[in-house]
């Protein structure tokens, strides 16, 4: 029969075992105290079986060390009398307790996140736990730390464009486990409702994006909190921390060979503008594609006008300097609404002979949004909205454009089902059929990530990737 070996050297590489070392020592004995059961065992000779010690859930082991022993004898008896020899149990390191984590907390709007010692509670039924590697910065993000024209909600852990690696799984989790690597979703996929089993829809009834929620879905309280007092979530991901709890529906598990510095991009911005594109405007070879906003998302909506074979990719930008970047990104002619004294609707009909087949906004104003409409031709033009509206926003347009058969719609994450399609989006990039590199043009360390905010205000660069470790 099978050696239960024990192995405790992860206990204390885990930084959510922020515990004193007087407190660290009593749970090493307490296991050191069980290895003494395997001693009459040394000299036996087998397989080894590691003892599985995740069904303890060790939220409570600090707090409650006797039952905690209490349950490893339970489980250590049981396996002896399934024949097996033991000489310890294994931890692997995540005991599921509340730890001490650094995360960026927005206060207040608009003012620099505070890196802060946040305890970070276990994952509980249907949540994961997830150590954040890599973490780049969104508008999205901006819009509600600023909150002009959001509902402000703080303090907050702000946050949705990332990679991990899953730390620890609640109850009931069953296609994730501790060590898997991760994109946190901001848009989550249940696979039950009529909204996952439908094969042109991704918001979920049950885990659509929700930018006013603050809190897990489970319980209707927060994982984070500072000295007992709660911090809000957002998004459901909270990634601007070194750990974070997302609802399992809000993860894609993907190739754990794909680098998570550069697809953490997929988590978000490159999936969304990519997928607005390939997924829904559908240009078909050699028609013309307008590109409103050529930040990341739009510049992503690009690379998708460019791999679907558009002819003319005509980009629109308020910020010029944003012309010669997005020259690397296939987009051939540009427009700066500054530029003309007509509306750039007339500006780009002209260009066009009649408008352009296709154009996806991806700016977040809400005239952008209505000029893109706008603009498409008549009979056949399809106009897709990707930037997130001020909450107050109205979209005004003539209903004899309707009439004259221009089409408008919308996507939140590229219209891709998270679970479902964000694992082969990231093949993709594996393949090298989908660049993601040329989208990431600053890094910054964590404790440097109001610099992001900062590059994202004063419109330079594309993503700016965080480093959690650093
Ligand atoms: P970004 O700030 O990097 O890029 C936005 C670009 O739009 C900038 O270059 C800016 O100069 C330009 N712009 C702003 N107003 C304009 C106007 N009136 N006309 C022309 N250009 C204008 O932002 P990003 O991270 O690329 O995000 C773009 C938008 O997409 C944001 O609104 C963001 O919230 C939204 N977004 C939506 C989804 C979704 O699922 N629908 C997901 C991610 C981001
Ligand atoms: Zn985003």
């Amino acid at each position: 029969m099978g050696i239960v070996k024990f192995e405790d050297s992860l206990i204390t590489e885990n930084p959510l075992l922020n515990h004193t070392d007087n407190e660290r020592n009593a749970v090493n004995e307490e296991m050191l105290g069980n290895v003494h059961i395997s001693a009459e065992y040394e000299e036996a000779i087998g397989e080894e079986i590691l003892l599985d010690v995740r069904p303890y859930k060790l939220g409570s082991v600090l707090k409650e060390p006797l039952s905690f022993v209490a349950e490893v004898i339970l489980r250590l008896s049981s396996a002896i009398a399934s024949g097996y020899t033991i000489t310890g149990f294994f931890f692997l390191g995540f005991i599921c307790g509340c730890g001490i984590i650094a995360a960026a907390v927005a206060w207040e709007s608009g003012k620099p996140l505070s890196i802060e010692e946040v305890e970070v509670a276990p994952p509980q039924k249907d949540e994961v736990r997830i150590k954040i590697l890599f973490t780049s910065l969104c508008h999205t993000d901006v819009y509600f730390w600023d909150a002009k024209g959001q509902n402000p909600l703080f303090p907050r852990i702000l946050g949705h464009e990332a990679g991990g690696i899953v730390e620890s799984v609640g109850e009931g989790v069953t296609d994730l486990k501790p060590g898997d690597h991760v994109l946190p979703i901001f848009t989550g996929e249940c696979k039950e409702c009529p909204h996952c089993l439908s094969e042109e829809s991704n918001i979920c009834d049950l885990l659509r994006i929700n930018t006013d929620r603050g809190e897990m879905i489970n319980d209707g309280k927060s994982r984070f909190s500072i000295n007992g007092k709660p911090i809000y979530h957002f998004l459901g991901t909270s990634t601007f921390s070194e750990y974070t709890v997302v609802h399992v529906g809000q993860v894609a598990k993907i190739n754990p060979e794909a680098p998570l510095d550069k697809v953490c991009v997929l988590s978000c911005g490159m999936s969304t503008g990519f997928g607005a594109t390939v997924n829904v405007a559908k240009p078909k070879k050699g028609q013309s594609v307008a590109i409103f906003g050529l930040g990341a998302v739009g510049l992503a909506a690009a690379e998708g006008a460019r791999v679907s074979g558009a002819s003319r990719i005509i980009g629109v930008d308020l910020n010029p300097s944003r012309f010669d970047q997005a020259k690397k990104f296939g987009v051939t002619e540009f427009v700066n609404p500054k530029d003309y004294n007509k509306p750039v609707r007339e500006v780009i009909v002209e260009m066009t002979g009649g408008g352009v087949d296709r154009s996806v906004e991806c700016t977040g104003s809400i005239q952008a949004m209505i000029s893109a409409f706008e603009c498409v031709h008549d009979g056949w033009g399809v106009a897709v909205l990707v930037g997130v509206p001020n909450k107050d926003d109205a979209f005004k347009t003539h209903p004899v454009n309707l009439l004259n058969e221009k089409t408008v719609k919308g996507a939140f994450f590229g219209n891709y089902k998270p679970r479902s399609d964000i694992p082969a989006v990231v093949e993709k990039y594996m393949n090298k059929e989908l660049e993601l590199d040329k989208f990431i043009t600053h890094t910054v360390p964590f404790s440097e990530i109001n610099k992001a905010f900062e590059l994202m205000l004063a419109g330079e660069g594309l993503r700016c990737v965080i480093r959690m470790d650093e």
